[in-house]
């Protein structure tokens, strides 16, 4: 088997795609505006590998608790104002998916995926020279008082899945992690959650496994997909033409310019999220901790503590909000009143459709093009095995999973 593929984007989800494509024989290219590794969303995230994620935004009190949220100077959520009218539509999507029935089949299907998660990492990773750049001490939640009644939601769910997880209380929290101000009350800890410590590090080691094993690389911006009489894609850069026998979509929040014009109406849009770091910090926790109150976490990475958060709505176009850095740099201080000067702002674009499920799979016109886009908040743990799932797909192979809930179909 020698097919050749085009892949266009150079994040997690592509150079998975990628490699596990290139385990099965298939001859590869890559498409990507920015050199791989520079700062997209696969570049900037919190760095969690998050097996235990499966409950997502589309649950049923998030609506009651979406106007605090806006209202507090502390909270997560944003929104750019000029860019309300054009998100009415997916809001309204949204809101029809957080019903019981629909978030729980959201969860459902991001368990399945997300329960084999790590094993598709570790097929990677015994490719690479790792040097310890993947920590596994877990992943820590905590909360103070306040905040335990929706937190009751996604422990309820999470155990009914089967999800593995350890309540902790004040004492195992500050045993865990003992230098956070103990504002705490209680939390709960994913033991066998892991985190990156570098994840440009990890995609670059990646990228070059991918070019050892003979992919191609194009730096250049795809404009458009058109077809052959015989429907295969023809990939029109910014300078050139390229044909394949098959294609993949894989632009993260990016994926909607290419899929409407290739007449499928998928609506993807984006949740903005926000790093900055603290240098030199890093000693001041083992593992990523998330303050749940306030939506925003904490990783120790090798550029220092990087603290993440915020989920803005605002489009793909929007100038980087002020006030959100500050929200996180406070936020940061207040679990530890000793950080100083915090470095490298940095904005990235989280894909999200409106029922939280990412898409997997062919496209509804077109036999020869696959996407593989939509992982929210979710994309960096779900990077290998999406590129599993999909290789498997494009190979015509059988699989015992139900993958019908990620089709583009859904919304036709
Ligand atoms: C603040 C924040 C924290 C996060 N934390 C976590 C976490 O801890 N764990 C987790 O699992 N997930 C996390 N995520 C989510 C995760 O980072 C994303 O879901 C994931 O990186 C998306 O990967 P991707 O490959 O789909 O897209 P991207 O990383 O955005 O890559 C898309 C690529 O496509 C390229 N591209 C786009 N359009 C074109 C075009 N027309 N032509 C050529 N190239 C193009 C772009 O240049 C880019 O390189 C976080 C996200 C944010 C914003």
């Amino acid at each position: 088997m020698n097919s050749k593929i085009g892949i266009v984007g150079a994040g997690i989800q592509g150079i998975s795609n990628a490699l596990f494509l290139q385990k099965k024989g298939f001859d590869i290219t890559i498409f990507d505006r920015e050199e791989p590794g520079s700062k997209v969303t696969s570049y900037g995230n919190a760095g969690h590998f998050s097996p235990y994620a499966s409950l997502s935004l589309n649950r049923t009190d998030v609506l009651a608790d979406v106007p605090a949220m806006l209202l507090s100077s502390t909270g997560p959520l944003a929104l750019k104002w000029n860019y309300i009218p054009k998100m009415i539509p997916w809001f309204i999507k949204f809101i029809k998916n957080t019903t019981k029935n629909k978030m729980m089949h959201t969860a459902k299907y991001m368990h399945q995926i997300l329960n084999l998660a790590l094993p598709a990492y570790d097929e990677l990773f015994d490719e690479i020279n790792l040097e310890n750049l993947v920590e596994n001490k877990g992943i820590l939640y905590i909360w103070d008082n306040k905040d335990l009644k929706s937190r009751e939601l996604e422990i309820k769910v999470r155990d009914e899945l089967g999800v593995k997880q350890q309540l902790v209380n004040k004492h195992e929290i500050h045993d865990l992690e003992p230098h956070i101000k103990p504002f705490y009350h209680a939390g709960v800890y994913y033991p066998y959650a892991r985190h990156a410590r570098n994840p440009k590090k990890i995609l670059l080691k990646f990228f070059e496994l991918f070019l050892k094993k003979g992919g191609k690389f194009v730096k250049e911006n795809v404009e458009t997909i058109n077809f052959s009489s015989n429907n295969k894609p023809l990939i029109k850069t910014n300078f050139n033409s390229y044909s394949f026998d098959k294609a993949v979509i894989s632009c993260g929040a990016f994926s909607k310019k290419l899929t409407d014009q290739v007449n499928e109406k998928i609506p993807l849009d984006t949740e903005r999220g926000y790093h900055v770091h603290f240098k030199g910090y890093d000693h001041l926790l083992s593992r990523p901790v998330i303050f749940l109150n306030r939506g925003f976490g904490i990783t120790p990475m090798e550029q220092g503590l990087r603290v993440v958060g915020t989920v803005e709505f605002g489009g793909l176009d929007n100038p980087p909000s002020k006030k959100r850095i500050q929200n996180l740099v406070n936020n940061a201080k207040y679990l530890f009143p000793q950080l100083e000067k915090h470095e490298d702002e940095w904005l990235g674009f989280r894909p999200t459709l409106p029922d939280f499920l990412p898409v997997l799979g062919p496209s509804k016109n077109h036999k020869n093009l696959f996407y593989s886009f939509g992982h929210h908040h979710l994309g960096w743990t779900l990077g290998a095995i999406s590129g599993k799932i999909l290789a498997g797909m494009i190979a015509e192979e059988n699989t015992n999973l139900d993958l019908s809930a990620y089709n583009s179909l859904r919304f036709s």
